[in-house]
């Protein structure tokens, strides 16, 4: 038998993911968000421009896609999307779009080679949402305000933590990165091998490793926000103070700098404390003022996003399943002819019964009437809808309430009166 890819999953029942995404939809609808959609395969050059040639997805994790020619240059060379918000800004970009600042979102898979875990998939879904083209600090509290609104209050999530951390500007990362350098010199002996070769080629990096040693070494480093500009420690206050004004709760991690190049300023992370174990991320996300021009754009385009990962949302929401009402199903109809000849009128009655909007179904290769009812009540039917020959000649049916066990003869014709 052949068995899916490694890392890949079958959802044998979408009814959650249906959910969230009806949820958010409107949510960022609400927001004033507008959906659209980019292709799944890319060029690898739009990754290794914007996420970082020394970052896990870059360096590790990319799926390429072999050319279908000969006749492939080194620019055709394409993968498959790890990430959306590179895609976003490509688009946004292609299409020479002028109005800003520009509110979108995408919901689709991204494939990154990982090991794969509980949380930790080779394809996975995201929801990437991204503001293309507004500066203001402002814009970064009412994004983070819309976020923590959704979890809490349209999910009703309990039990997870908004992260926040701050990392300045081009110049304020180049004047901490030799404070880092000098620290990390004098740790180096303790290091693990990736962080000492990252030390030395994108030292930030570091704060990325997942090795506890070297976490525990950076829980003393010196931080960023203590060696930021004047401006930058002026617009950091700014946007803590804002978050409080809006009630958004938060706590700072002055190592989280995200797992790719492109971020800025307020970079975030939404993370389960239960439920998720270590994949306990569930969104994350941040400023990317520089994107654009890393892209190739002759102006600069300050942004922000941040991408929800849809299973690991999903896995957090089913940890807390009795809070949320995500589980409800429509009320189902099954009808069920006792023989062949009634079948006709039962597929009749199907049809009635959605073009009224019903719920509805039919039992045909069953040929017992115990193991017909067996079935509906395996559909979890509300109602069954039983044809015999004496309902057939005389146009009425046996209408079994599945809950109750309450059944009564009924014309035909008053059907939807009785399952309203
Ligand atoms: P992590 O540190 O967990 O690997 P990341 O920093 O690589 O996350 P992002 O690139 O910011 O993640 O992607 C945004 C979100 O997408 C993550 O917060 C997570 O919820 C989800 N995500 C990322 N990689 C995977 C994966 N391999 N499988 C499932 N979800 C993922
Ligand atoms: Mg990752």
């Amino acid at each position: 038998m052949i068995s899916r890819i490694k890392g890949t999953l079958d959802l044998l029942d979408r009814g959650l993911y249906n959910w969230i995404e009806k949820k958010i939809k409107k949510h960022l609808t609400d927001y004033h968000f507008k959906e659209i959609a980019t292709p799944i395969i890319e060029p690898i050059e739009l990754f290794k421009r914007s996420l970082g040639l020394e970052t896990d997805v870059v360096s590790k994790e990319m799926y390429y896609v072999s050319g279908s020619t000969s006749s492939d240059t080194e620019s055709e060379k394409i993968c498959l999307r790890p990430e959306m918000t590179a895609s976003i800004m490509r688009a946004f970009l292609n299409a020479g779009i002028q109005e800003t600042p520009w509110k979108v979102f995408s919901i689709g898979p991204a494939f990154r080679h990982e090991r794969p875990q509980k949380g930790r998939y080779r394809q996975f879904n995201q929801i990437s949402m991204e503001i293309i083209g507004s500066e203001s600090i402002m814009q970064d509290a009412l994004f983070l305000a819309m976020l923590d609104h959704f979890f809490s209050h349209v999910l009703k999530l309990q039990g997870y933590g908004l992260l926040i951390n701050y990392l300045g500007t081009r110049q304020d990362r180049a004047a901490y990165q030799k404070i880092l350098h000098r620290f990390l010199v004098q740790e180096s002996a303790r290091l693990c091998n990736l962080c000492k070769h990252r030390m030395n080629t994108n030292i930030m990096r570091v704060f990325d490793c997942k090795e506890h040693q070297c976490q525990e070494i950076y829980s003393q480093a010196p931080t960023l926000i203590d060696a930021l500009a004047q401006e930058s420690v002026h617009e950091w206050k700014l946007l803590k103070h804002t978050l409080e004004e809006l009630s958004v709760s938060y706590s700072i991690k002055p190592t989280l700098v995200r797992g790719l190049d492109y971020y800025n300023k307020t970079v975030f992370e939404f993370v389960a404390t239960d439920g998720l174990g270590a994949q306990n991320t569930f969104c994350g996300g941040g400023r990317y003022d520089t994107l654009a021009c890393a892209l190739g754009a002759k102006d600069d385009y300050p942004s922000l996003g941040a991408a929800i990962g849809l299973e690991r949302l999903a896995l957090f929401i089913e940890a807390q399943r009795p809070l949320t009402d995500h589980a409800q199903e429509p009320i189902l109809s099954v009808v069920i002819p006792l023989t062949a000849e009634q079948q006709p009128l039962g597929l009749q009655i199907v049809q009635l019964l959605h073009a009224q909007g019903k719920c509805a179904d039919i039992v045909l290769d069953k040929a017992s009437i115990k193991g017909m009812f067996k079935a509906a009540n395996k559909m979890h039917a509300q109602w069954a809808i039983l044809i015999g020959p004496d309902e057939q000649r005389d146009g009425m049916i046996t209408l079994k309430n599945m809950t109750t066990g309450h059944e009564e003869k009924i014309r035909q014709g008053d059907l939807l009166e009785h399952i309203k």
